[in-house]
């Protein structure tokens, strides 16, 4: 069971992935929510790892928009879900979002946490590389914090770590324990998007989390997940 310890001792409960988007119309259905009225909002890393996941959400709810950006936080801003929202189906004068927020870690067949084996490669590489590459430069020196037009999303990213914690501790946490502070973190830039748009039409549910790549299947950690009906949020777990 070597591969399963670190997984379930820093991601207790989670769940296959596909388990994990079943589960999502079955709480969401006793709100109104369907795959006709509803529109899928995918906030993931852009890492190929994290596509079977996105292939769940299509097969459940229909072709969604996409969130994603490396690290998976919501780079695309104001104007990026702005575009989501109008996009909704509108049915009987409410309009419905379903929205995953989920950075990710892979575990390689060593049972080394933040590693993954992809096909074709002999060698693990890391996941999220996002995420690791910032970890590294924090190792080795100063962090550039400016915006690199050549390098938007990275460039986003690494400013939001740095702020979000001093260098010693995005080096010293831990790639696990890192991943859900980065979790939180997407959320709340989220629900900053969400708190600034015009939502009075809308009813949405956020699924926030961490998505797991084993050697055995895709994973979903599930932390956070709400439905906001006509204004009043109803937590779902
Ligand atoms: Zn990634």
């Amino acid at each position: 069971m070597a591969l399963q310890t670190p997984l379930a001792r820093e991601f207790p409960g989670a769940i296959d992935a596909k388990h994990f988007v079943d589960r999502t119309v079955e709480m969401l259905t006793p709100h109104g929510f369907d795959a006709d009225n509803t529109l899928g909002c995918v906030g993931l890393c852009r890492d190929e790892l994290t596509r079977p996941l996105v292939d769940h959400v299509v097969q459940a709810w229909g072709e969604a928009f996409d969130f994603s950006s490396l690290g998976a936080f919501p780079t695309l801003g104001r104007t990026g879900f702005a575009a989501a929202r109008s996009h909704a189906p509108t049915i009987h004068g409410r309009d419905r979002l379903l929205i995953l927020s989920m950075p990710h870690i892979g575990i390689d067949r060593d049972g080394r946490l933040g590693w993954s084996n992809r096909p074709g490669q002999t060698e693990a590489t890391t996941a999220c590389g996002a995420i690791a590459a910032v970890i590294n430069e924090c190792a080795t020196g100063p962090v550039n914090q400016e915006l690199d037009v050549l390098d938007p999303e990275q460039s986003l990213l690494r400013r939001r770590l740095c702020q979000l914690l001093p260098d010693q501790d995005l080096v010293g946490l831990g790639i696990a324990e890192l991943t859900r502070v980065i979790r939180k973190a997407g959320l709340d830039d989220l629900e900053r998007l969400i708190a600034d748009a015009d939502m009075e039409r809308y009813d949405y549910a956020v699924f926030s989390g961490v998505q797991l790549h084993t050697p055995d299947g895709e994973l979903v950690w599930l932390a956070d997940a709400y439905v906001v009906v006509s204004g009043s949020r109803i937590a779902l777990q």
